[in-house]
């Protein structure tokens, strides 16, 4: 067999290298050139290269350590440099848009959370344009360089062409989201399913943190599920996201905004388990929030109880699934109702117990994410995650 190795292979290793490189200096810096070389599996020369390359960049910056080198002088290590660098970060909610600016580090510079509604594609568009140019005229003084925008929302999305597909709450069709802002504004721009996102900002810094293969269950008003396998996100750099959520399980149920019947989302989504709740406790619906009937549900509640368990068994069974194709080590639950995770996971758990390979099931524990359904940390892991790929380093790297 003959090695035939194409130039777009040596630009994606180097990428892949640039990437894994930038990865080890921002979770081990200061380090120094050598450990970076072992923990990396590069060659030293190799090490020189990029790291220039980092350093004329001003991605890396040079700093002694006290870590005591040669002869007694302080080593030499490197460390990310993310002065002056900044992103946008964006999340699109129902009714509710929330722009933050980010250091390239991913702390919070400024934040700020304004209502949002919008009918139609031209306006959507024209909305989130009012949005960003707010943000930007109120918040002058904080910018500096901007590097990127990412944006989340929960939606049926293509991320790698930035599209919109359709959305649960906007009347959107195929709207290229991605195409018009960077048209708009020439900066790279990243558009991920909120979850998918999620799952990525626990990975790196949350519950998943040093797990190989995860899967993450969201039950929201959204319902959905991130995985993890080998270390990768399924999907990543993929035309489409893991949609638990429209998985049928009511032949006979309502109609959901993607078209089919009786989706899981249709079923266990917050808001039916609310509206299940109000008609049978005929309590009046603006006193009945999801705080309230978890403190039911806290108080001894056995209607409670009911719709809660019933709704585990039914996540339980995909779940299950799920577990005998990903064999994860974990499973992340990010939920409302993980203040009664005393009455939801052992009904999720059961299932699992009684539906998957016991060799799989047995090993996998079920845990809270570290973060909550808000805030535009999602966002700022797609752009970690862009860097850690080496795909938004060379973007930066070429100015
Ligand atoms: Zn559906």
């Amino acid at each position: 067999m003959s090695v035939d190795v194409q130039p777009s292979h040596i630009d994606q290793i180097r990428q892949t290298n640039i990437g894994l490189v930038y990865r080890l200096i921002d979770q081990y810096g200061p380090i120094s050139r050598i450990a970076l070389s072992k923990k990396a599996q590069l060659a030293p020369a190799s090490i020189t290269k990029i790291t220039r390359e980092l350093i004329d960049a001003h991605l890396v910056k040079e700093t002694e350590f006290p870590d005591l080198g040669f002869r007694g002088r302080p080593a030499v290590g490197l460390k990310v440099d993310s002065k002056g660098w900044q992103f946008l970060c964006i999340r699109i909610d129902e009714g509710r848009i929330v722009i933050g600016l980010r250091d390239l580090s991913g702390n919070l510079v400024v934040e700020k959370q304004s209502a949002f509604s919008v009918s139609l594609n031209y306006s959507f568009l024209d909305c989130i344009v009012n949005e960003i140019d707010n943000f930007f005229l109120c918040h002058q003084s904080a910018l500096e360089r901007l590097t990127a925008i990412s944006i989340t929302i929960n939606a049926i999305v293509d991320p790698v062409n930035g599209v919109i597909h359709s959305s649960p709450y906007y009347d959107i069709h195929d709207l290229p989201l991605g195409k018009f802002l960077h048209q708009r504004t020439g900066l790279p721009i990243f558009l991920q399913h909120g979850i998918a996102a999620w799952t990525i900002a626990e990975s790196l810094y949350g519950a998943g943190k040093n797990y190989q293969n995860l899967i993450q269950i969201v039950i929201d008003d959204n319902v959905g599920a991130g995985i993890m396998t080998a270390g990768q996100m399924l999907h990543a750099g993929n035309h489409s996201v893991v949609e638990i959520g429209h998985i049928q399980i009511e032949p006979n149920g309502e109609h959901c905004y993607c078209g089919n019947i009786g989706c899981l989302e249709t079923v266990v989504g917050i808001k039916k388990i609310l509206y299940k709740f109000h008609s049978q406790t005929e309590k009046q619906s603006d006193a009945l929030t999801i705080d309230s009937l978890c403190q039911a549900a806290i108080d001894g509640d056995p209607r409670v109880t009911e719709i809660i368990c019933d709704a585990g068994e039914r996540i339980g069974r995909i779940m299950a699934i799920m577990v005998n194709i990903f064999n994860p080590e974990r499973i992340l639950i990010g939920s409302p109702l993980n203040s009664v995770k005393h009455i939801l996971y052992p009904a999720i758990q059961q299932q699992i117990v009684q539906r998957s390979l016991p060799g799989y099931s047995q090993q996998v524990d079920i845990v809270a994410t570290q973060f909550d359904n808000t805030g535009t940390l999602p966002a700022a892991a797609l752009i970690k995650q862009a860097l850690y790929n080496g795909e938004l380093l060379l973007e930066l790297m070429q100015g």
